[in-house]
C-alpha cells in the first residue's frame, strides 16, 4: 500500500468534536488500488468498515470502533475544471471547491461557504445551507463497493432529500462531476456574504462541535427553536453543553466524552417530546455505539 495505515488510532484526532476512542485501524489510501486492497482485506476477514471524510458530522464512541476507518481526505484531492464542469475527488474540502467556483464566476455552491468537511461527506449527507444543497449541481458519481468494485452513477439514479442521499453505506464515493452555472459575480458575492455573516452571527464557531445535532422537523420551526423553547440552552453534561448561541449545536468545552454528548441528546429528545410532541431525529452520524443507544 502506498498510503498510510495508523493502528489503534484515536478517532478524537479525526472528528471536529475531538471525541472518540481508537479505531482498529485508520487508513489514508493514496489511490484507488490502495482502496480496493483495503476493502478486499476487510471483506475477506469480516472486518467492519466505516468511511469517514473529515469527521465534521460525526460522534464516535469513547470505546472506539473495532473496524477499519477509511478516509480519502488526505490523498483524493484532485479538482479539475473543464468549462462549467468540474471533476472533484472526494477528499477535496468544501471550502476549496466553493472558493475555486467563486473565482471562476461559477454559481451553485456559494451559499455553502463555511460548511466544513469534504466533498464526499457533503454529497453523502446532501449538505445544504441557506437554501442550497450540494446535490443540485451534481451530474455523476464514482464509487467503490465494499467488495472492491468500481461503479458509476448518474445523478438521477440517486435519491437526495433533506440531509439524505440514497448512497449505500457500503459504497465509498471517490469522485463526482458537477456542472455549475455561469453566475453574476456581484450576485455570487452577495449570496456568499449573506451565508458567511449569518453563520458567524448564529453559530458557536469558537467551540468544537459537529454542527446541527438534529434534523429540523417538518413544519415551520427548527430543531434549535424547540430545544431553545424547552429551556435547554446552556445545559451541561460534563464538558459538553447545549450551546447558548445555537441550541441545535452541542459544543465540547475541551474534555467532553461521547457519553456527555449522548446524555444531552437524550435529554433534548425527551424534553422536546414532552413539551411539544415532536420527535427529534439525529442529523449527526454515530459510530461505535450499541444499537438504540441514543433512544430516549
Ligand atoms: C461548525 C459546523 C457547521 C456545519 N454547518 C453545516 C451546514 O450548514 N450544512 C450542513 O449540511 N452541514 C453542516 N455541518 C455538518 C458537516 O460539516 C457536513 O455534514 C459535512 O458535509 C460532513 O463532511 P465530512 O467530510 O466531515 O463527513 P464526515 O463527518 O466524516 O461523515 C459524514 C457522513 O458521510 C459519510 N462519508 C464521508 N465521506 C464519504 C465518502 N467518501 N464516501 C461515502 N460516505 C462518506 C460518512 O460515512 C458519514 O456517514 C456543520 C458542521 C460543523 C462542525
Amino acid at each position: 500500500m502506498n498510503g498510510e495505515l495508523l493502528m489503534h488510532e484515536p478517532m478524537a484526532k479525526h472528528t471536529t468534536y475531538g471525541i472518540g476512542g481508537p479505531a482498529l485501524a485508520y487508513f489514508h489510501p493514496a489511490n484507488t488500488d490502495d482502496l480496493v486492497l483495503i476493502l478486499k482485506t476487510a471483506h475477506e476477514n469480516g472486518i467492519p468498515v466505516f468511511f469517514a471524510g473529515s469527521g465534521s458530522n460525526l460522534l464516535v464512541s469513547d470505546d472506539g470502533f473495532d473496524g477499519f476507518v477509511i478516509s480519502l481526505a488526505k490523498y483524493f484531492r484532485k479538482l479539475e475544471f473543464i468549462g462549467k464542469q468540474v471533476l472533484v475527488e472526494s477528499g477535496v474540502m468544501m471550502g476549496r471547491l466553493v472558493r475555486e467556483c467563486i473565482s471562476r464566476k461559477l454559481s451553485g455552491v456559494e451559499s455553502l461557504i463555511g460548511v466544513p468537511g469534504t466533498v464526499g461527506g457533503a454529497i453523502k449527507m446532501n449538505a445544504g445551507a441557506y437554501g442550497h444543497e450540494i446535490s443540485k449541481s451534481l451530474e455523476k458519481l464514482k464509487v467503490v463497493t465494499v467488495t472492491g468494485d468500481l461503479k458509476e452513477y448518474d445523478r438521477d439514479e440517486i435519491d437526495f432529500g433533506y440531509r439524505y442521499s440514497s448512497l449505500q453505506d457500503d459504497e465509498i464515493l471517490i469522485s463526482a462531476i458537477f456542472e455549475f452555472e455561469e453566475g453574476i459575480p456581484e450576485k455570487i458575492q452577495e449570496l456568499k456574504s449573506i451565508a458567511s455573516e449569518s453563520r458567524k452571527e448564529s453559530q458557536p464557531l469558537k467551540f468544537r462541535s459537529a454542527g446541527s445535532v438534529f434534523k429540523n422537523p417538518e413544519g415551520a420551526n427548527s430543531a434549535g427553536y424547540y430545544i431553545d423553547q424547552a429551556g435547554l440552552k446552556g445545559t451541561r453534561s460534563g464538558d459538553a453543553e447545549i450551546s447558548t448561541k445555537h441550541a441545535n449545536f452541542f459544543v465540547n468545552h475541551g474534555g467532553a466524552s461521547s457519553e456527555d454528548i449522548a446524555e444531552l441528546i437524550r435529554l433534548a429528545k425527551i424534553t422536546v417530546r414532552e413539551q411539544f410532541n415532536i420527535e427529534l431525529e439525529l442529523e449527526i452520524k454515530t459510530l461505535g455505539f450499541p444499537p438504540r443507544y441514543f433512544d430516549a
